[in-house]
């Protein structure tokens, strides 16, 4: 039962701040449990090219939960990236990335496939995140120009000077970096003029509603010209219609992912999914 607040019991709302605190805990030690147990799963959603090349694939971390399944990142990325952990995870997932690109890069047919990887500020915030991914690309001995970076704008807050150092870095080896989510951060313009960048990510909830929402349309048409202006590729996420597609496709922008092309995949689906596509697919 629970007693009124002022005694020596616990209030409603102390159990509540106790159970979250429980959780939580919890919730730490199976993600360090899940990454000690290998139960994090690298899933690949095909990124193309007008008109149907697939470039290669963004990897999207997927944990199956030995209890609950197959888990989404909305259910654990917050929580890696308030506690830290995010670091780790985030290097086993450069590194597996990596390791791919290195089994593809010996087969002919998928020696040019390139990878997108998302990259969260804390792990760019890391002293030696330069190190770091140079490590992981000697080790696995790629050819890094198949390697793309995913960054948010949240990012571009603090530290510009050195994130942009980081990034120079980077680019110098061959790796590319890409701006995600574009349009919902709070970046000025005048950043992204002095950000090393290859390309920039339209959000897709500014493709959801292209059709229906003449704001929507004009701000995805507003990002296109932008990149095209700084001289960066231009790539819709979200894709879910072929309306959206033609639309996308006479604001300029030819780089493509989402639902309708694919779900991220596990590693044998999309690869079974690009000897369908090499048949081609629009
Ligand atoms: P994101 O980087 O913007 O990735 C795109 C998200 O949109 C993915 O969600 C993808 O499944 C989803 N998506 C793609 N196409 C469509 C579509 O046509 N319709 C709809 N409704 N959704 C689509 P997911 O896999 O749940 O990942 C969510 C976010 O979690 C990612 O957003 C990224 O910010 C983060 N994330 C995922 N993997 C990693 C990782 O390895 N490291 C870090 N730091 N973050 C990750
Ligand atoms: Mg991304
Ligand atoms: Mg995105
Ligand atoms: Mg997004």
């Amino acid at each position: 039962q629970v007693k009124q607040a002022g005694g020596n019991g616990l209030s409603f709302f102390d159990i509540t701040l106790q159970d979250q605190a429980y959780q939580r805990l919890t919730l730490a030690q199976e993600l360090q449990q899940a990454l000690n147990e290998e139960q994090f799963e690298l899933f690949y959603q095909p990124q193309l090219v007008h008109p149907g090349v697939v470039l290669g694939a963004e990897v999207l971390l997927r944990w199956r939960h030995p209890e609950r399944g197959l888990l989404s990142p909305d259910a654990f990325i917050r929580f890696a990236e308030e506690t830290g952990l995010i670091v780790e995870m985030g290097e086993y997932v450069l590194f597996h990335a990596c390791k791919q690109l290195a089994i593809w890069q010996q087969t002919p047919s998928t020696a040019r496939l390139e990878l997108s990887v998302n990259i969260s500020a804390k792990q760019l915030k890391q002293a030696n995140f330069s190190d770091k991914v140079l490590d992981i690309i000697k080790h696995t001995a790629i050819d890094a120009s198949a390697l793309k970076l995913e960054l948010t704008e949240s990012v571009l807050v603090e530290d510009f000077e050195n994130i942009v150092s980081v990034m120079q870095i980077l680019q110098a080896k061959g790796i590319r970096f890409s701006l995600d989510d574009f349009g919902t951060g709070y970046s000025s313009l005048v950043y992204l003029k002095r950000l090393p960048l290859y390309q920039l990510k339209v959000d897709r909830s500014f493709v959801a509603d292209l059709l229906t929402d003449e704001n929507d349309q004009a701000i995805a048409k507003m990002i296109i010209l932008l990149g095209q202006t700084l001289g960066l590729e231009v790539m819709a996420e979200g894709v879910e219609t072929v309306e959206q597609l033609k639309i996308l496709y006479k604001l300029g922008c030819y780089h493509y992912q989402g639902y309708y092309f694919s779900k991220p995949l596990p590693l044998n689906e999309f690869e079974h999914y690009l000897v369908k596509a090499s048949g081609g697919l629009i």
